[in-house]
């Protein structure tokens, strides 16, 4: 089974008296491994459609399965179990906590999984080694450059082994040498068996990925190979 499967999702906002269609009936797939691309200028949905799929806001309409479970009928708890236990994610700022060191960063995940201490420092240490980052483990945020900080971002949302990890625009904050090296990482992770949904407003970037997908006004659909 797909670890993602929407169907038919409709995600409509309340402008004032304007009811504004945000999504339309998307239909999307994800299978286990894969590496997608969703493309879209700003103001296509792309937000609203990581926010569904991320489980922190719900549909309108439509059914939605992450991981085999039906995300919609869970309450808010059993969504933010659902994030916590089978969702990583990546932003375009990295949203480190700036006090703490690199691995207490990559760690909080397991904190919230109620992991103890000495397995926890064990596993965020190997997902630092996986990023390449194992020499600055004790380094805060503002010592490191800002593909540093990404890499820190993306071994933090890998330390609980999540079915998907889920990338809102992850190098829009990076000039084009660490927006590669980031896109290298994600490349070598897929590999490794990392099923990966990436959101982005850039061609180039989107271009990474093994599957590419458009979304246009609410409209999802699929780019030719
Ligand atoms: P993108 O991420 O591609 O820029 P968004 O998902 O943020 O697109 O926005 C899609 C559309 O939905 C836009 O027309 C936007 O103005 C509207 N929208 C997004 N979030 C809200 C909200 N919380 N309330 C009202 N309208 C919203
Ligand atoms: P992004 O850069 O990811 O597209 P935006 O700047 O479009 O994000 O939106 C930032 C936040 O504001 C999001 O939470 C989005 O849902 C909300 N938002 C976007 N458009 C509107 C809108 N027209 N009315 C109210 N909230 C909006």
């Amino acid at each position: 089974e797909a670890i993602v499967c929407l169907k038919h999702i409709y995600k409509d906002y309340q402008q004032g008296k304007l009811v504004v269609p945000a999504l339309k009936d998307i239909c999307l797939e994800v299978e286990k491994g894969e590496y997608v691309a969703v493309m879209g200028p700003s103001g296509s949905g792309k937000s609203t459609l990581m926010n569904i799929i991320g489980c922190l806001d719900r549909p309108t309409s439509g059914e939605y399965r992450l991981a085999g479970e039906e995300v919609l009928k869970l309450s808010d708890r059993g969504l933010s179990d659902m994030r916590l236990k089978n969702l990583g994610f990546v932003f375009q700022n990295f949203q480190l906590l700036p006090r703490m060191n690199a691995l207490d960063n990559v760690a909080l995940p397991l904190v919230y999984a109620g992991v103890r201490k000495s397995v926890r420092r064990r596993q965020a240490y190997e997902a630092l080694v996986k990023v390449g980052l194992e020499d600055r483990v004790k380094f805060l945020p503002t010592q490191l450059s800002g593909g540093q900080k990404q890499r820190v971002a993306i071994a933090r949302a890998m330390v609980n082994q999540p079915e998907l990890l889920l990338a809102d625009e992850p190098t829009g904050a990076l000039d084009s040498k660490s927006s590669g090296q980031v896109m290298e990482l994600f490349c070598k992770l897929n590999e490794e068996g990392v099923t990966i949904l990436m959101i982005t407003h850039d061609r180039g970037i989107a271009e990474y990925a093994q599957r590419m997908v458009t979304i246009f006004d609410g409209e999802l659909s699929e780019e030719k190979q």
